[in-house]
């Protein structure tokens, strides 16, 4: 059988689901493959989190376009898809000579780019906005804030899903042909025809690009380390603090950068490495962030450290050219009917949805697209219980007895909210799924307490065998061997 769409989108992080719900708008078909379980296990789900306000970008490139314009409109975003946000601003703060110069750049670049607000401000500034923080001056950003990027790219699929978006996941993308006005597309075992293709494969899009006969786009991997620190040390800090930018290191610098739910992340570091899904963690390189990170919060204890993660960039310049690679978004002449999207980096959180709308607009080039009559942008999530007062707790807890179960400790997070996150549309279907939608396991204690319970109600709600639950990725079974009488 072959499933028949107008726009098959490829990828499900937060830019192909940006995508999916741009095109939902309109009156089209849609399908979403991606490879993995579940969605944001990719990219979106191992970055910092941070709404930037785009003077980190050249002036004139996408990325400081669309930075701009996807950080000035997320207020509205993150009220019509229910997602934690806050605009924090953020301090970049510097001790030398040569920092208050490349400060200066940067504020010079960002008003050139439209950033609202930056100023160049003193110590005593810095001790009123960040009283932990070291530095001799900073920039100051008023416009730049912190959000949850896992709830974000739910959100995002989830509000496309209502507007009639089809997701299939375990569905890698193999192979793809033209034939007869449609793309046939094999994926995960499945086949598929589409008039359009939308590749969002984040660090897969140069493989996809040469599927589509694309030719010119390599991309290296290049790893991003990070240590969390619990939320003792959170108290500490409220607004992002990061150093000046080393050009010769790449990235942004390593950072502290609270969470929206109380945490600090440290990181991320900047090394060029060899497979796209390696996301190991390494001894020199949290020796470092403990160092690098020491410098701008010096009040940074071994005792706050509770996990390390690690996300990777798609980069479109190799380590040994180093220089400016923008976004590409393009409609090429070898595969008309495809939209490409290669070298979605940092700033592709902030910039997802102004990303989407430039799909659209080079779709509607070719053919008009109708208006989706029934489109609601609104997507309302369910209540986390940790937040409420605690007449609002009773009064849930009325509603639905679940809500006073407490399955994570840590966090507070009740079974209701579990059993939520598990069988709502688009539920997790692993492990790692819940604690992305809801945050069991992102505690102190890491799942110690409440990881078996999650895989149990995962087991139940999903009527799987116990071998069968992952915790996230295809082989990673939360349970093997022969079971013990
Ligand atoms: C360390 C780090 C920190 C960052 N911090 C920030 C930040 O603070 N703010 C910000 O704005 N940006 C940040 N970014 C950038 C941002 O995270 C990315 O630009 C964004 O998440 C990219 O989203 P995506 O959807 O393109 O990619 P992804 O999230 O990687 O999604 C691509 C999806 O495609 C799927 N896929 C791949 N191949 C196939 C296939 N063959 N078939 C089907 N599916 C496939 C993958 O499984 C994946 O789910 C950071 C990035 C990194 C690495």
């Amino acid at each position: 059988m072959e499933h028949q769409y107008d726009c098959i989108v490829i990828g499900a992080g937060v830019v192909g689901n940006a995508v999916a719900r741009q095109l939902s708008a309109c009156s089209v078909t849609i399908a979403v493959l991606e490879k993995e379980q579940d969605l944001c296990f990719g990219t979106s789900g191992r970055n910092s989190g941070v709404l930037h306000a785009g003077f980190n970008n050249k002036t004139g490139s996408k990325m400081a376009r669309f930075c701009v314009e996807g950080n000035l409109e997320f207020d509205r975003i993150a009220e019509e898809l229910d997602v934690p946000f806050k605009r924090t601003g953020k301090l970049i703060v510097g001790f030398s000579d040569d920092d208050k110069n490349s400060l200066r750049a940067m504020k010079a670049q960002g008003d050139a780019n439209g950033v609202p607000g930056l100023e160049i401000v003193g110590k005593e500034r810095i001790r009123e906005l960040a009283p932990f923080i070291a530095g001799e001056f900073a920039m100051y950003s008023p416009m730049t804030g912190i959000l949850n990027p896992f709830i974000y790219t739910v959100a995002l699929a989830e509000n496309a899903h209502k507007n009639g978006a089809a997701y299939f996941f375990a569905c890698p993308v193999t192979d793809i042909f033209y034939q007869d006005g449609r793309y046939r597309i094999t994926a995960g075992g499945r086949n598929f025809a589409s008039r359009w293709i939308i590749n969002c494969a984040g660090l897969e899009s140069d493989k996809i690009s040469a599927l589509l006969g694309i030719k010119g786009h390599k991309l290296y991997p290049c790893r991003g380390e990070y240590f969390i620190l619990d939320k003792k040390a959170g108290q500490y800090l409220g607004i992002p603090a990061y150093p000046v930018p080393n050009p010769r290191e790449g990235g942004l610098g390593i950072h502290l950068t609270p969470t929206i739910d109380g945490n600090i992340l440290i990181g991320p570091s900047s090394k060029y490495i060899e497979e796209n899904d390696n996301y190991s963690v390494t001894q020199d390189i949290m020796d470092l962030l403990i160092k690098d990170g020491g410098r701008i919060f010096p009040y940074l204890k071994r005792e706050y450290f509770i996990r390390n993660f690690a996300g990777i960039r798609p980069k479109l310049v190799g380590p040994q050219e180093g220089g400016f690679a923008d976004f590409v978004i393009e409609r090429r002449s070898e595969a008309p009917y495809a939209i490409n999207l290669v070298g979605i980096e940092s700033p592709g959180l902030t910039s997802a949805l102004p990303i989407a709308r430039e799909v659209v607009r080079l779709i509607r080039e070719v053919e008009p697209l109708k208006p989706n009559p029934g489109f609601d942008p609104v997507r309302k999530g369910p209540p986390a219980f940790a937040g409420l007062t605690n007449g609002q707790r009773r009064a849930l807890i009325q509603q639905n007895p679940d809500y006073g179960e407490i399955i994570c400790r840590c966090e507070n997070i009740t079974k209701a909210e579990v059993l939520e996150a598990i069988n709502r549309p688009l539920g997790a279907a692993t492990v790692t799924g819940v604690k992305y939608r809801c945050r069991p396991m992102m505690g102190r204690c890491q799942g110690g307490y409440c990881q078996t319970r999650i895989t149990e109600l995962l087991r139940q709600e999903k009527k799987l065998a116990v071998k069968e639950v992952l915790y996230q990725r295809k082989g990673s079974n939360m349970f093997t061997g022969v079971a013990l009488k």
